[in-house]
């Protein structure tokens, strides 16, 4: 069998702990044997972004400006603990905010469905894709306790000196608390493109809610923002791909959520993305099954599993004993880099390749074979829990049939 020719690299981002074992398993099994595999790697290990001073992971990053297409391991984020356990220099940035600050991108998680796990909202056939506005707001805000009276008020200097004042509270002798908080227009609007090019590419509706009823300056603005490019920049592309944008308020956006099918895209400022990110996907049952996509408004992707590094199941391995960790969201974070890939190329083997991959690991789970992790969910009469490895080679042995 003649494997199948990548003449453009992607950027292969090596990660830690479980994740990396998966990482490895994939590419031993399922990618190697049938790819003549072209990536520029580079290790985001923890010990090696020691090593590197963590200049590695500003050139993977640099990498993907050059490439357009990434995959990327789950990497520890060091604290306090991991600095003695790795005996770290100093305790390395977040990797994806580092690789995030470079690429100026916007998270899309998109989960994974499967027959036999049924989302805790019935009329979800489709997979909901939360894409969260990840700058400003409370994330980068300046607050204080207010003890007693005082006057709160909003001020802005001007370059010519000139200064704006609004008062916010008068607080009385309980006092209270008060918060600056801020955007920029250069970074809702990069969100915006974002959102708009990931709903085309995709093929599908992109729905986008504030409360722009109440916050009349702040919130409208994200509106505004939207409806303007919108209307300037993908109007006629929308139309022409068949697919709607639609705004409405966030209270109406969360109950026509629930009430919906799924298959759209729902863009969210930043606290909300944070918080319905998380409902969207315990509803659709497993992190595990959750894949992530960067994209930056130039059109840069890096695709990685929405997970960590399942750091409780690899002291396991390190003891010898079996894990049974699901590599379904790091084995769609490969697909979608070598979907991305072949696109970009027109590689219709590749692309094909990837898609055949993608339903046949479905099919594996709903044939019964599965992780630890899906047994639990899955209402499947006949499952059977399979160790990492195990459902691995299962996959592969489907391929190969
Ligand atoms: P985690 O790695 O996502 O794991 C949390 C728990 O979720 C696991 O213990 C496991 O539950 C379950 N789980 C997650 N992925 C699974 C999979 N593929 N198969 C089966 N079960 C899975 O989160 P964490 O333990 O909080 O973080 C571990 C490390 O990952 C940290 O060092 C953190 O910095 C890093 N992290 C990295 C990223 C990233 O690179 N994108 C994201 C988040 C966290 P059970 O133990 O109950 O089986
Ligand atoms: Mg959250």
């Amino acid at each position: 069998m003649t494997k199948i020719k990548m003449p453009v690299p992607l950027v292969e981002m090596d990660g830690d702990e479980m994740t990396r074992i998966i990482w490895k398993m994939i590419k031993d099994y399922l990618l190697e044997p049938y790819i003549e595999l072209n990536t520029e790697y580079y290790d985001l290990g923890l010990t090696e972004r020691d090593k590197t001073d963590d200049s590695v992971t500003v050139a993977s990053a640099e990498a993907i400006k050059k490439y357009g297409v990434g995959v990327k391991c789950a990497t520890i984020t060091p604290n306090a603990q991991r600095v003695e356990e790795y005996d770290l220099k100093k305790m390395w940035k977040s990797p994806n905010g580092t690789i995030r600050e470079i690429l100026d991108g916007t998270v899309f998680r998109t989960p994974i469905l499967v027959n036999g796990i049924k989302p805790a909202v019935k009329t979800w056939e489709l997979p909901i894709t939360i894409a969260r506005h990840a700058f400003g707001d409370i994330y980068n805000a300046q607050e204080c306790e207010v003890d007693g009276e005082g006057t709160a008020e909003l001020v802005i200097t001007l370059p010519d000196g000139t200064v704006e004042r609004q008062q916010i509270a008068q607080f009385d002798e309980k006092g209270g608390v008060v918060r600056g908080m801020f955007n920029t227009t250069k970074s809702i609007e990069s969100f915006a493109e974002a959102c708009f090019n990931f709903a085309l590419d995709t093929k599908q509706e992109l729905w986008f809610a504030t409360k722009d009823t109440i916050s009349k300056q702040y919130h409208h603005s994200f509106k505004d923002i939207f409806q303007e490019i919108f209307d300037t920049k993908y109007k006629a592309k929308f139309e022409k791909a068949g697919i709607e944008y639609f705004y409405t308020l966030i209270d109406d956006a969360v109950a026509r959520v629930i009430r919906s099918n799924g298959g759209f895209i729902w863009a969210c400022m930043n606290y909300d993305g944070d918080v319905m990110s998380d409902m969207v996907a315990t509803a659709y049952g497993s992190l595990a099954m959750m894949t992530s996509v960067l994209v930056s408004p130039e059109g840069y992707y890096e695709y990685e599993a929405a997970h960590g590094t399942v750091t409780r199941h690899y002291y396991k391995h390190l003891k010898g004993e079996q894990t049974s960790t699901n590599c379904m969201a790091t084995l769609f974070a490969w697909t979608g880099a070598l979907k991305k890939r072949a696109e970009l190329d027109g590689n219709d083997e590749l692309a094909a390749f990837a898609t055949k991959l993608e339903k046949t690991s479905i099919e594996t789970i709903e044939d019964g074979f599965m992780t630890g992790d899906l047994v639990m969910l899955s209402e499947l009469d006949k499952k059977e829990k399979l160790t990492t490895e195990m459902f691995v080679k299962e996959i592969k042995k489907r391929l190969d049939a």
